[in-house]
């Protein structure tokens, strides 16, 4: 895939928007808690949500939690970069502001979404580098996804319903980047973005 950015000399190398996404449990909440961890500066957005708070979630950190009429407006004023209802339940979306200022100042950004919001930044912004994560196997995606426990028989059924379409659209990505451990995975991640030391 033609690589916009490195052939336009008006993009700086690092002011790129890098969206990461990839199925359910595969690890991207981890990989990008270790990338932040290894990068303290690094602009990762928040998305707003429509879902509740689960325990131990602050608003403002992990999401910008809203009511549906809140996200109404949100979308209907243009302030949406992208969003899309997740797993058939609940919307989330990326807040433009706060990606497009952090691009203007030259800094990169990353967006962790699914592959429906994936796909409209790709339409919004060509430019931007679509990074898929992608599990070892499926039967370590579904052993992941039962092993952190937090969501019942029905949601986890409905979640690798999800994931599996999901997996087939990774040739659409730019960089497929395999978490088979979380340090290689990150690793991978911050030489695609340029991060690395
Ligand atoms: P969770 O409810 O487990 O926090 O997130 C569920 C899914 O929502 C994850 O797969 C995540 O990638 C996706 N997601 C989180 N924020 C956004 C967003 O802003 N836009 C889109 N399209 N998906 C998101």
């Amino acid at each position: 895939m033609t690589d916009v950015a490195a052939t336009d000399p008006s993009v700086p190398a690092l002011a790129r928007l890098t969206v990461l996404a990839g199925p359910t449990a595969v690890g991207k909440g981890t990989v990008v808690a270790e990338l932040r961890r290894r990068h303290p500066n690094l602009f990762v957005s928040i998305s707003a949500t429509t879902r509740q708070p689960r325990p131990g979630e602050v608003d403002g950190v992990h999401y910008h939690f809203v009511s549906d009429e809140d996200f109404d407006s949100l979308v209907a004023s243009g302030q949406m970069l992208e969003w899309a209802l997740v797993h058939g339940v609940h919307r989330y979306g990326t807040p433009r502001g706060p990606v497009q200022d952090r691009l203007n100042a030259g800094c990169p950004a990353l967006l962790e979404i699914d592959l429906a919001g994936a796909r409209q930044v790709r339409r919004a912004m060509p430019e931007a580098r679509l990074v898929f994560l992608a599990p070892p196997s499926w039967d370590e995606l579904v052993r992941r996804l039962i092993g952190r426990g937090t969501e019942d028989a029905q949601e986890r059924e409905r979640r690798l319903t999800t994931a599996r379409t999901e997996l087939d659209a990774a040739g659409e990505f730019d960089h497929v980047v395999i978490n088979d451990t979380v340090a290689s995975a990150t690793a991978e991640l911050e030489r695609l973005m340029g991060l690395s030391s």
